[in-house]
């Protein structure tokens, strides 16, 4: 495995190319950000997007859903899938209209989806998917039973290319707009996870897991790494 995608005719950023970037690492730290895509598939001639929720483990994306899913039906022939994450980092606001823009990471997968059948590898898929949006709650809950997991398809897509995009920093106005009399500057973005809300069938005083509290602590800097030295400043 090497460090880099190779550009391809598919993958290779052709606007903007300064914010382009192939290494796995910088695209996995940006996936391992989030928890929601979108993928993009053909079916019967339309193009579809469907927001889902992954995992990823090395250079594979678990995506699970209903079995009687049109998507997960659809992807598990073996269609060619485009798969975007984004994470919006804050709004660009220039002096001109024109050079507004949006500070963001995101990332685009190209690949195939295998289904995974084999009972062990699917509730390890299931685990890959929960781990990437908490970790240790997986382990924390009652296990799927065999008709919840025959209920359930579980896709592994191999990716096979990928690029990320990363627009950081101020406005890139024009030289000739900067004595204009207009404001710029950068509304930074980040995401916040509020305290619980426990479920009212709670049994009474059952508080929540240490490892939840500590999740909301530390979602803001997970999704976006650099909330942390804003909040030292
Ligand atoms: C939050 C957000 C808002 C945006 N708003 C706009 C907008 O309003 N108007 C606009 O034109 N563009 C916008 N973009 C940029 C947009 O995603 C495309 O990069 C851009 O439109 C160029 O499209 P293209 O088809 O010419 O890409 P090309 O550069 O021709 O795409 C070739 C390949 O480059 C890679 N690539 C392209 N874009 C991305 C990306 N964003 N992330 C990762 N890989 C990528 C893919 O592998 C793609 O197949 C936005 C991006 C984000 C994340």
């Amino acid at each position: 495995m090497t460090d880099k995608f190779t550009p391809t005719d598919r993958n290779r950023v052709m606007r903007m190319r300064d914010q382009a970037h192939y290494d796995r690492t910088t695209i996995y730290e940006i996936l391992d950000c989030a928890f929601l895509c979108h993928i993009g598939f053909v079916h019967k001639e339309q193009p579809l997007v469907m927001p889902t929720i992954y995992g990823r483990e090395g250079d594979t994306i678990y995506i699970h859903g209903a079995a009687a899913s049109r998507m997960m039906n659809n992807l598990a022939q073996g269609l060619p899938i485009s798969l975007a994450v984004t994470l919006l980092d804050g709004l660009v606001l220039a002096r001109s209209s024109f050079n507004h823009s949006i500070n963001y990471r995101s990332v685009m997968i190209f690949g195939t989806a295998i289904p995974v059948v084999e009972k062990a590898a699917k509730v390890h898929a299931l685990k890959v998917i929960s781990d990437q949006i908490m970790k240790q709650r997986f382990e924390d809950t009652r296990k799927p039973t065999g008709g919840e997991l025959a209920a359930t398809s579980v896709l592994a897509v191999k990716i096979d290319e990928a690029s990320a995009k990363i627009r950081k920093g101020p406005p890139d106005d024009d030289e000739g707009d900067l004595t204009l009399p207009y404001w710029a500057g950068v509304v930074p973005f980040t995401m916040v996870a509020h305290p619980v809300i426990n479920d009212p069938r709670l049994e009474a005083n059952k508080q929540p897991p240490a490892y939840v509290n500590q999740y909301i602590d530390d979602f803001e800097t997970m999704v976006t790494p650099t909330a942390k030295s804003r909040k030292k400043k």
